[in-house]
């Protein structure tokens, strides 16, 4: 994140940092970053050290290999044997603190002290980032608006937008979340807000807390020193004094009540058509209303909090009813589509500013399927005087985020052509380009799609994407993420991780999920099958991939591609052996698989000395690990032979090393076992099923996120009536008539047919709809007689709503079959939030 400045001698004094050499450092300091994979302006960075999932002084190296000379580090470490490590970074300078990521807090909050602008801090369990986008668009006519980019709102995420804090802004609007006590009163240090806006309490994050009060009272915290405080009485628990100076409340009142005690009372909501809803309400003891363009309630919650902040601030009806009529959802996706001629498309057309295009160019690097990279970007609003230094860190960012080709879109880009290279591309207004667009040849590239909401570039990328026939699978990679961190932090320090991507990643992608797990480091890859390993390969993944079984006739194919085998046989050894032989090749990785009683594929134990005599025999091969698989690590019914399958695996590996003599990386636990049986991790654990965000095990403290959610439309919605039926053997009825919907999704798509007859269930504004009849190939029919749609309206077949574990249950098999069986004619699309 860009934008202060000031000499490195003056942060290590706000800091108050020990830093040695720094007496004629004069570099001038305008980045922060903490992330060696996410650089950019490295010559005038500042990298902090930050201690998370992994050691941040872990990535100095990489960090000075890409520029950066001026890092935040940890006092202690440099005591031996960093401070001789140290020495390999010849030209950084180090500044000592206690602890980073204090140091980092420390700098904003001093940064912030320079600005008398006021901020507008948004806390609240939902709507953050959309009351905070909403207040954007609504007080952009007004003032020159900062905002934190995303939903950036964390101890980390705070600093980083209040370091954007500038004297080209008059206003300030910043997310702040916490997710455990204590970490508010960082929060308030740094932000002090002028305005505090508390958007609702609900139950997110609980489990941080002692109790849903406790949740409260540091939630308030942050307002302690505001001077205007807008907020619903709900939100206050009974214990809790309402902080600042003046207070303005809100409340909707959904049944009728005469006490209008708020300052902002809705008392009716009217829905005026499927989009606009018509808020009445009393202001002040005299009537107001205001139209806004949603129906969902969570939508009107959060207008009514904008409506209450612009009122608190002397708003008058007729300047605030037209701006709120042009109110448009927010969407801060960033989504990963399948292009025309074999393109990636990333979707990012709802803003533009230089930190949201910073994150989504970071997202692009990280794709890794194609070496060409193009950006479709539109103007960045700005003040004209300050124009020329936007397009040139503009300019600066695409060089550090490897984009090859640039296309312009609008007047400003236009004007600056000089900053870009000679080959970008540039055109004044988005029905230009959409007028060159098919002559412009992208193909067998990633694009990203990044502009201003005014550019329109929906339509760029509704061209560029391949259209879906509507039932798709979403796959939200922060969810994947975050189990997977979930599941790093049961690992023991030296614990190496694999991760299956077998059977198209559980149903959930090929190459999106595995440049994901690339950028996160994991440290092996598993398929099943050859041809699964080549897509990926084709698709730059250069991580060490395993193929389960992987068959004597791909061999060929598997030693092309540097594809590693696993070995259960020895008519499979001898077969390489001799095939290595002949190439000429010597030491290729071997894993060994070993039946410790699942009785699937694998070397009997007492197999050993056999296996040894060929391995010794044998300089073609090199056993890179050994492995073996447990039959039932999630049930507690077979702990003792779990137990025993542990022990024999660590027989038969000590076994193999004493007689090998080398070493090699030992594996057997699953995802059940990662959590079941922390003492089986041995080298590394193959994590499986709870990356996807599913947990059958007892232990549920892991938190999983669901990462899929399959999704459909409804195609016709008709009458019925009692004597009707509905479908194939007309076993579909209604007994007292009413209305169906048909959705296009069947059993063909991997919607099983035992779903039918009311067995599965489909969500519908909301609302869950019985399935009617039988399930057809690519379509079924729902009952939604109680329920408010129109055709067109989206439906969703399963996702956090309706879990996967839930439906697994329904039809008696298990999650593993349900999202295996989501068939390849359902797009997948893949988002960040
Ligand atoms: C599929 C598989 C795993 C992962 O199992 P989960 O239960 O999904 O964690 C681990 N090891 C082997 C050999 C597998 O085939």
């Amino acid at each position: 994140m860009d934008q202060g400045r000031y000499t490195i001698q003056e942060i290590a004094s706000i800091i108050a940092a020990d830093s040695e050499h720094l007496a004629n450092d004069t570099s001038i300091i305008h980045t922060l970053c903490y992330d060696s994979r996410k650089i950019s302006n490295p010559a005038h960075a500042l990298f902090f050290a930050l201690s998370g999932q992994r050691d941040g002084h872990q990535y100095i190296r990489d960090a000075y290999q890409q520029g950066i000379r001026h890092f935040v580090v940890k006092k202690d470490l440099f005591h031996k044997p960093f401070a001789d490590q140290a020495k390999a970074f010849p030209q950084a300078s180090f500044l000592q603190v206690n602890e980073p990521l204090q140091a980092l807090q420390d700098l904003a909050a001093y940064h912030r002290k320079q600005f008398r602008y006021p901020i507008i801090a948004i806390t609240g369990s939902n709507g953050k980032t959309i009351v905070k986008e909403w207040l954007y668009q609504l007080l952009s006519p007004d003032y020159r608006i900062i905002r934190s980019p995303k939903s950036y709102n964390s101890q980390l995420g705070v600093p980083l937008s209040l370091w954007q804090l500038d004297a080209q802004y008059n206003l300030a609007i910043i997310e702040a979340g916490i997710s455990k006590t204590g970490e508010m009163a960082a929060i308030e240090a740094m932000v002090k807000p002028t305005i505090g806006i508390f958007t609702n309490l609900g139950p997110a994050h609980d489990e941080g807390f002692a109790s849903q009060t406790v949740k409260a009272a540091e939630k308030w915290s942050l307002f302690k020193e505001s001077e205007l405080v807008v907020y619903s009485p709900s939100c206050v628990p009974q214990s809790i004094r309402i902080p600042g100076k003046r207070k303005f409340a809100w409340q909707w009142y959904t049944a009728d009540t005469h006490h209008h005690n708020a300052d902002l009372n809705v008392v009716e909501v009217l829905k005026l058509n499927d989009h606009t809803t018509q808020l009445k309400a009393f202001f002040q003891d005299k009537p107001i209303q205001l139209t806004i363009p949603f129906i969902d309630q969570a939508s009107i919650e959060n207008s009514i909090s904008c409506w209450a902040l612009l009122l608190a601030l002397g708003y008058q009806t007729p300047t605030i009813a037209p701006r709120f009529q042009r109110l448009f959802p927010v969407n801060m996706r960033l989504t990963l589509k399948k292009g025309i001629h074999n393109c990636s498309v990333i979707d990012d057309s709802y803003s533009n500013d230089l930190s949201s295009l910073a994150i989504a160019l970071d997202f692009l690097k990280q794709q890794q399927q194609h070496p060409n990279k193009t950006l479709i970007l539109s103007d960045i609003p700005t003040e004209e005087n300050d124009e020329r230094g936007v397009y040139t860190r503009v300019a600066s960012l695409l060089q550090d985020k490897h984009v090859n080709q640039l296309i312009g879109v609008g007047k400003a880009l236009k004007r600056h052509a000089d900053l870009f290279p000679h080959d970008a591309q540039f055109f004044e207004t988005t029905e230009q380009l959409l007028q060159i667009l098919p002559q412009l040849t992208l193909a067998n590239q990633t694009i990203l799609i990044k502009g201003a909401r005014s550019f329109g570039f929906e339509r760029v990328s509704n061209r560029l994407t391949l259209q879906t026939h509507e039932t798709t699978l979403e796959i939200n990679l922060n969810a994947l993420e975050q189990n997977l961190n979930a599941y790093k932090r049961l690992l023991n320090k030296d614990t190496k991780l694999m991760v299956m991507v077998k059977a198209f990643s559980y149903g959930s992608g090929s190459f999106e999920i595995a440049n994901l797990l690339q950028f996160n480091q994991v440290d092996y890859l598993t398929v099943a099958y050859v041809d699964e390993g080549i897509t990926l390969r084709n698709h730059g993944i250069q991580l060490p991939i395993v193929v389960m079984s992987p068959g004597i006739d791909t061999f060929e194919q598997l030693i092309h591609y540097g594809l590693e085998p696993e070995i259960y046989s020895f008519p499979e050894l001898q077969a390489l052996i001799k095939l290595l032989a002949g190439l000429d090749r010597k030491a290729y990785p071997i894993h060994i698989k070993v039946d410790t009683g699942m009785h699937r594929l694998g070397f009997e134990p007492d197999k050993l000395d056999g296996l040894v005599e060929m391995l010794k025999q044998s300089p073609t091969v090199k056993v890179a690990s050994v492995f073996s698989h447990l039959a039932a690590s999630g049930d507690r019914r077979h702990d003792t032979f779990t137990k025993e399958q542990i022990q024999l695996f660590d027989t038969f590996a000590s076994g193999l090393r004493d007689s090998l003599q080398y070493d090699f990386i030992r594996h057997l636990a699953n995802t059940a076992a990662i959590v079941r049986f922390p003492e089986a991790q041995f080298d590394m654990v193959r994590l499986g099923i709870g990356l996807y965000g599913i947990n059958e095990t007892e232990d549920q403290s892991l938190l999983l996120q669901p990462v899929a959610r399959l999704k459909t439309g409804i195609t016709q919605i008709k009458s019925v009536k009692s004597e009707d039926t509905i479908g194939y053997n007309r076993k579909g009825k209604l007994p007292n008539g009413g209305k169906i919907a048909t959705v296009k999704i069947g059993y063909a798509d991997g919607y099983n047919r035992r779903f039918g007859n009311g067995v599965g269930h489909m969500m519908v504004n909301g609302q869950l709809a019985p399935i009617v009849g039988d399930i057809c190939m690519d379509m079924c029919m729902l009952d939604i007689t109680d329920i408010d749609a129109v055709e067109g309206d989206e439906v969703w077949v399963m996702g956090p709503e309706i879990p996967i574990e839930q439906l697994a249950k329904a039809i008696g098999t298990i999650p593993y079959e349900i999202l295996t069986g989501i068939s390849q004619r359902v797009r997948r699309i893949y988002y960040y939030e």
